[in-house]
């Protein structure tokens, strides 16, 4: 690398550490340079970019065994700062540039680094340092023009009073630029009116705060600095004290004329009639001459109306029309001018708009007077959010705005009418019609079959689809009968290895099908046939979950979503699980067509409030909604009774999780991945109607005798106090950490994209056999390490591309994760090419994670291969191992995956963990890697 070169000395250096605005010094005495001792590096004066710059170099290339040092001074570290980061600036040259001479040329050099409590002068050993890393270039420089690298490492856990860096060179052509060594802090921030200080960015690191000047707060306020330097998760709020009112980040008097009474965030008030002026910072303004104010009299009084009550929606005939009505509000504020406004509209389970010109209200909903108003031009398919408020003269005043919402959908009871009906095609043996309606319900396409036989075959169907069937049966005559109830039978996914052939239906004549639709069709072939079955299959474009809690009484959505079963048709036969409420059974339900069925019977322990009585239903309103395969199946509840139970279809291989773990390495990666198929198909359904699970986990997938798996646990009481494995959160909600996005824990934000993520921790499990996801490191190490872009390895032998969609649904940005209905065509892709799961997703213990209980690096932690089997919980191996002669950790370490299995260990699970735990140990930079993607 070329250049002039100047004298050799050991003091004067002009390496830079230039340190960025947010970025604070670490050293305490060293200044802005720093000394670095050199051996065999020569400062050089090297021109990058036109400009001079003086470089450390080295470049012995032509002699082999090179082992040159470089050294920095000593830097302190300031207490609390364990990891520091250090970006260098470098460049390397291509050793081709050499020429043949050069055989020992290398094109990497080292970064080490040794702790110390004290500076230690040019006393320089190398076995002091320990390595960092190996540096090697983006850009390799090959001419003049000089190709500058930077790259930033971080090291953690540091301790001492201070450190040395160490840059070695095994003989390649570099020169060193800059190195700077800095660590991040959280800077002092006011959030949530309180003031929290500057804090070193280190781990995620709890810090308390306290209230800014004038304000108070109920517990002490809190929020936590994240590795990156950031603040999340704020916990608290404060509140400005009477007279005083939040403006920006502080606390301000009220303004003369002005006043407030209480604690709140509330803005300070004008002072109400009949009151003196006040002066500024005024908790009150006192009555004029000759008024008066009881005690009970609020100071605020006249006070603005609170919310309308009773607000209803009602589905009036003729087309797309809603009457909403409401009661005036408990408090008016003894005000004569009170009026309403009604707004409107339109959520997505995500995000809601405006209905603005779409929808048409039939008075001005800004100044109502009447407590109703008729909407018109509502669409049946979307579910529309209807705000009211009350005002009055004094509203402007109030912050809080109290209002009334009710969620609403047209519910038609009367039919479309058939307003034609067109020949399309005939033939001898068949004619094909069409038809068109008043209004286009939730039906694409039908279906018209005339039979003389007692059951059919349909053919051509869309996979994974339901479809509505109903039989009528005509006389010799041609008089039609009446026809059967409907029945809803779903054809079944692509490609799940037990079903390969589902887009076939076979019916029946007793099970027929048909929407109301279908009987102005019958006339065609009346005369034909002796018995005539009809059927039309009706595709339903997913009508949106409706949160039972948006019903005012609980009682009403179970009504609408949920079939009431008489008790006497039920028996409990033997007690299969234990839910928050009470016992799950198994036990048969007696019905009309099916006879006797199999069921579990989920019941709710005596002693229930009304609350967990109401509680334990909203899972049945809520599973009500859902008709999919892949959906845990509900057949209806008892309410009447007693003893509220909910019975739903009963999946013998019961949970997910605990069946793979019992079934550990009995099935291969393609029948683990059908299983996986059907919980993406479920899964999809529920994203289509909007419905965010939550809390998606292999406990909560149920698995029947077809191991075919249906997502269940849709608890409202969820999130999730049934769930062992929901951990209070700092705003006092339950979340199942190791499942859950970072979003979704830092601010909440659940969403479709979030139970993606909770999928792919869903795949993870499955491929590992039920194995817990981040085995048993803290719920606080996971978030820590998700926080630092790490990630789970991939299971043993699990095929590379489902890792791969693993990793897809881990993306920290929730915008590019895949949806379900992805997933689900990657997963269907994979299982039409089985040779696509041949390559097997590689286990790279310096990318991966280490086993919490090899943390330590390098095996010497282990005195005996019986405490290393200990630590595992392996110790039952201990005389399988000395029987093999494995007596000591170097043996350990040389064990491959045969000598494995030679010495004896057989179950999957056990091999797993123990060459795991080898890999752990072998891996020296297990310190600094958790598992890097
Ligand atoms: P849950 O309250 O839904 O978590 O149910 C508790 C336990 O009961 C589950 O972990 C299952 O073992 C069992 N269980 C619940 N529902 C069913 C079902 N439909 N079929 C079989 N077992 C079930």
């Amino acid at each position: 690398i070329v250049s002039e070169r100047i004298s050799f000395c050991l003091n004067i250096l002009p390496l830079f550490f230039s340190f960025k605005e947010s970025l604070k010094s670490l050293f305490l005495c060293a200044s802005n340079s720093v000394n670095l001792f050199v051996f065999q590096w020569e400062i050089v004066q090297t021109v990058v970019n036109g400009s001079p710059l003086y470089t450390y170099s080295v470049c012995n290339v032509d002699s082999s065994d090179q082992d040159n040092w470089l050294r920095t001074t000593f830097i302190q570290r300031r207490s609390g700062a364990s990891r520091v980061s250090v970006e260098l600036q470098f460049v390397v040259r291509d050793c081709n540039t050499f020429g043949s001479s050069s055989v020992a040329c290398k094109e990497t050099f080292n970064l080490f680094l040794a702790e110390a409590d004290a500076d230690v002068g040019t006393n320089f050993r190398k076995g002091q340092f320990r390595k960092v890393a190996t540096i090697a270039p983006d850009e390799i420089t090959q001419g003049n023009v000089l190709k500058v690298n930077t790259e930033t490492k971080t090291v953690g856990s540091l301790s001492k009073k201070g450190f040395y860096l160490a840059f070695q060179d095994m003989g390649a052509c570099v020169a060193l630029l800059s190195a700077r060594v800095y660590y991040k802090t959280c800077p002092s921030t006011v959030q949530s009116l309180a003031v929290f200080p500057e804090t070193v960015a280190d781990s995620l690191r709890e810090v308390e705060g306290v209230c800014v000047e004038n304000a108070i707060g109920q517990a002490t306020p809190r929020i936590y600095c994240s590795a990156e330097g950031d603040w999340v998760v704020p916990v608290g709020q404060c509140q400005c004290l009477p007279g005083y009112e939040t403006t920006g980040d502080s606390c301000q008097e009220c303004k003369p004329g002005y006043f407030k009474s209480s604690v709140s965030l509330a803005s300070c008030q004008v002072c109400p009639r009949n009151t003196k002026p006040s002066s500024a910072g005024a908790s009150e303004c006192q009555c004029e001459d000759g008024f008066f104010r009881s005690p009970s009299d609020p100071p605020t009084s006249p006070s603005p109306p609170s919310a309308p009550r009773d607000l209803t929606a009602t589905t009036l005939s003729g087309e797309g029309r809603l009457l909403l009505s409401w009661s005036p509000p408990l408090v008016t504020g003894h005000r004569p001018d009170l009026t309403y406004s009604v707004a409107c509209s339109i959520c997505d389970g995500t995000a809601c708009s405006t209905c603005g010109e779409r929808i048409r209200f039939e008075t001005d909903p800004a100044e109502l007077r009447e407590t109703n108003i008729i909407v018109s031009d509502l669409d049946s398919h979307l579910n529309y959010t209807f705000t009211v408020e009350a005002h009055s003269g004094v509203s402007q005043f109030d912050p809080e705005r109290a209002s009334a919402t009710v969620t609403a959908a047209l519910d038609y009871t009367d039919p479309p009418k058939v307003t034609s009906i067109h020949l399309e095609k005939s033939g001898p043996t068949s004619l094909s019609l069409s038809w068109s309606l008043s209004r286009e319900r939730d039906v694409t396409t039908y279906t018209v079959r005339i039979l003389d036989k007692s059951f059919v075959q349909i053919t051509d169907l869309t996979p994974d689809t339901p479809y509505i069937f109903k039989v009528q049966a005509l006389s010799p005559e041609g008089t039609p009968g009446s026809f059967s109830t409907e029945h809803e039978f779903h054809t079944s996914p692509l490609a799940e290895p037990q079903i390969q052939n589902n887009s076939t239906a076979v019916l029946g004549a007793v099970v027929g099908v048909a929407v109301i639709l279908l009987a102005v069709l019958a006339f065609v072939v009346l005369r034909r046939r002796l018995v005539t079955a009809h059927f039309t299959s009706t595709v339903n474009p997913l009508q949106a979950y409706v949160d039972p809690h948006t019903y005012e009484d609980p009682n009403i959505a179970i009504q609408k979503f949920v079939t009431e079963i008489d008790p006497n048709a039920i028996a409990k036969h033997k007690v299969i699980g234990v839910g928050e409420f009470g016992e799950v059974f198994r036990g048969v339900m007696k019905t009309q067509g099916r006879g006797e069925v199999t069921v579990a019977i989920k019941t709710l322990k005596p002693g229930y409030s009304e609350k967990q009585r109401q509680d334990f239903l909203s899972e049945a309103s809520i599973m009500g909604q859902f008709s999919h395969p892949n959906i845990i199946h509900l057949e209806g509840v008892v309410t009447k009774f007693k003893h509220a139970m909910i019975v739903t279809e009963y999946m013998e291989n019961g949970a997910l999780d605990t069946y793979l773990k019992d079934h550990d390495g009995e099935m291969s990666p393609y029948q683990l991945l059908g299983m996986l198929r059907g919980i993406a198909a479920g899964m999809k359904y529920l994203s289509d109607m909007s419905y965010v699970h939550r809390d998606l986990a292999a406990r909560n997938v149920l698995v029947n005798s077809n191991l075919e798996c249906k997502v269940s646990d849709f608890g409202l009481s969820r999130v999730l106090e049934d769930d062992a494995e929901g951990t209070y959160t700092t705003r006092g909600g339950k979340i199942p950490i190791r499942w859950t996005a970072p979003e979704a824990i830092a601010y909440r934000k659940f969403t479709s994209a979030s139970d993606v993520w909770s999928f792919g921790i869903v795949m993870w499990e499955v491929m590992a056999f039920g194995e817990r996801p981040y085995w048993d490191m803290s719920n606080h190490e996971v978030m820590k390490a998700i926080n630092e872009a790490f990630r789970l390895p991939a299971p043993m032998d699990c095929p590379s591309a489902i890792y791969q969609l693993m990793l897809q649904c881990w993306q920290q940005d929730r915008a590019i994760r895949p949806r379900f209905a992805d997933i689900v065509n990657i997963l269907d892709k994979l299982l039409r090419s089985p040779e696509s799961l041949k390559t097997i997703a590689d286990f790279d213990p310096r990318v991966s994670i280490r086993l919490p209980s090899t943390s330590g690096g390098d095996g010497t932690m282990f005195r005996s291969v019986t405490e290393w089997l200990e630590s595992i919980k392996m110790s039952q191996y201990k005389e399988s191992f000395a029987r093999a002669g494995i007596t000591t950790m170097e043996q350990v370490l040389a064990l491959r995956h045969e000598d494995i299995r030679n010495i004896g260990v057989r179950l999957p699970g056990h091999m797993k963990r123990i060459a795991y735990s080898i890999l752990g140990l072998k891996d020296e930079s297990s310190s600094l890697s958790v598992f890097a993607v």
